[in-house]
C-alpha cells in the first residue's frame, strides 16, 4: 500500500455548499459563507474580529501593513520556518534578526529575544511549529517592555491553546492558513485575526484594495473611494464555502488526528527508548492539536537513510525545514550568527505521513518500516 504523506481531508459537504453559494448568485468576497466562517471562528474562540484571506501568507503581509512596518524596522522571526514568516516583512522592507529554536523543540528560544532588541525592533512574530505554543508568557513580557508587537504565525495551530488561552489570541495581530496541508483546509486560504482593535478599521480596508468599500456595504458611508494602501486579500465565496464545509467537522477532525498522534507516539516509544531518534516534546503549557508527527533522528546521514528506506517502502515522510538565516536569499543579508539549534532540527527533523484517513494498518506499515531500519543497523 502506497503511503503519501498528506491526502485532504473532505468532509463531503463542499461540493453542495459550493453550489450553494453558487446559487446565492454572489460568489466574490464577504458573501454568506464567508460570514459564516467568520461567526465560527469568533464564537468559538472569542476571537475580536477575524477576516478571511486568500492564505497565511496574505494575512502575514497585511500584519505587515497593518502595524506599518517601514525600511530598516527591524522584526524578530524565527529561522526554523516557513518563508512567509520572514517574507512578509522583508517585502515592505524590513531587516529580519533571526532568533534561534529552541534547545528540546524548533520553536523560537524566548530567552534568546531580549538580546536580540534595538531602537530599530518593531516586532516578533512566533511561530507555533506543528502546532505546539511558543512561550507567550516571555514573548509577550519582553513584547511589553519594549513596545513591540507580536504577529503570531499561527499557520499550523488552529485550535490549540498556551496555559488554557487560544493560540492566535495573544499577539496584537495573527495569521491561520487553510492550504491543504493544515488541519481544516479550503485549498489555499488563511485567516487574519485582530486582537487589537485599533486595527480593525484598517484592516477592512487593507484587504479591499485600500478602499473603504466594507463600510459602503454596511451603509455606514454613501460612497467608497481610496483611503489606504492596500490589495487584494480577500477569497472568494466559493473558497469560504468549502472552509464552512469544514468547520462543520472541525472536532471530528481534531479527535480523529489525536489518535493518530497517539498511536505514531506509542508505537514508536520502545526505539526512542533504545536511543535510535527522539520523539516530538510538547512545550509546557502547550496543548497539542496534532498537526504533524515528526521524528528527530540522530543525525543527517541516518535520516537521509531512513528516508530513502521509507521510500522503497512506497512510505512518503519529509524534512522540515532549510533554515532562512542561512538560504540563498537571506544568507548575504543575516548578520552571522550561528543558530545551531536551528541547524540541529533541519538535519534531522522526519515528518510521518500524517492525514485524517490515514488508517491504522498504514500507520503500522510505517512504524514496521521505521523499525526494519532500525534494527537492520543492531545486526
Ligand atoms: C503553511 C504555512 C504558512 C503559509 O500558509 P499559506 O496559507 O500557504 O500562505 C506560513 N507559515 C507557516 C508556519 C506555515 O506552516
Amino acid at each position: 500500500m502506497k503511503i503519501p504523506f498528506n491526502k485532504p481531508y473532505l468532509s463531503g459537504d463542499e461540493a453542495s455548499y459550493i453550489a450553494e453559494a453558487v446559487q446565492s448568485g454572489k460568489i466574490s468576497g464577504d458573501g454568506i459563507f464567508t460570514k459564516k466562517c467568520h461567526s465560527f471562528f469568533e464564537d468559538k474562540y472569542g476571537f475580536k474580529k477575524v477576516l478571511l484571506t486568500t492564505s497565511c501568507t496574505d494575512a502575514l503581509e497585511m500584519a505587515a501593513m497593518l502595524i506599518d512596518v517601514q525600511p530598516g524596522d527591524e522584526v524578530i522571526v524565527p529561522s526554523f520556518t516557513f518563508v512567509s514568516t520572514a517574507n512578509a516583512f522583508v517585502l515592505r522592507g524590513a531587516k529580519i534578526v533571526f532568533v534561534d529554536s529552541c534547545q528540546d523543540q524548533p520553536n523560537m528560544d524566548a530567552d534568546k529575544i531580549e538580546a536580540l532588541i534595538t531602537s530599530k525592533t518593531k516586532a516578533i512574530v512566533p511561530m507555533h511549529y506543528a502546532g505546539f505554543a511558543c512561550d507567550m508568557n516571555k514573548i509577550m513580557a519582553i513584547a511589553n517592555k519594549y513596545n513591540l508587537f507580536v504577529i503570531e504565525d499561527a499557520a499550523q495551530a488552529i485550535d490549540n491553546y498556551f496555559e488554557g488561552k487560544v493560540l492566535g489570541s495573544f499577539g496584537h495581530l495573527s495569521a491561520f492558513s487553510f492550504h491543504e496541508t493544515k488541519n481544516v483546509i479550503s485549498g489555499e486560504g488563511g485567516m487574519l485575526v485582530i486582537n487589537d482593535e485599533q486595527f480593525i478599521g484598517r484592516a477592512e480596508i487593507v484587504r479591499e484594495k485600500g478602499t473603504n468599500r466594507s463600510a459602503f456595504f454596511r451603509g455606514e458611508i454613501d460612497k467608497y473611494g481610496w483611503v489606504d494602501m492596500g490589495s487584494s486579500f480577500l477569497p472568494s465565496d466559493i473558497i469560504a464555502a468549502f472552509l464552512y464545509a469544514q468547520l462543520e467537522n472541525l472536532d471530528i477532525i481534531q479527535r480523529k488526528r489525536k489518535l493518530i498522534w497517539k498511536y505514531y507516539s506509542d508505537q514508536l516509544q520502545t526505539l526512542a527508548d533504545a536511543g535510535f531518534f527522539t520523539l516530538p516534546i510538547v512545550p509546557p503549557g502547550s496543548e497539542n492539536n496534532a498537526h504533524m508527527y515528526y521524528m528527530v533522528c540522530n543525525n543527517l546521514e541516518e535520516r537521509t537513510a531512513l528516508t530513502s528506506h521509507l521510500k522503497e517502502m512506497d512510505i512518503h515522510a519529509v524534512f522540515h525545514y532549510l533554515p532562512l538565516h542561512s538560504s540563498l536569499f537571506y544568507v548575504e543579508k543575516h548578520d552571522g550568527r550561528i543558530l545551531s539549534n536551528c541547524d540541529f532540527f533541519s538535519d534531522r527533523l522526519l515528518r510521518l505521513p500524517f492525514f485524517f484517513e490515514l488508517s491504522t494498518e498504514m500507520q503500522q506499515q510505517v512504524v514496521n518500516g521505521i523499525s526494519s531500519f532500525y534494527n537492520a543497523k543492531l545486526k
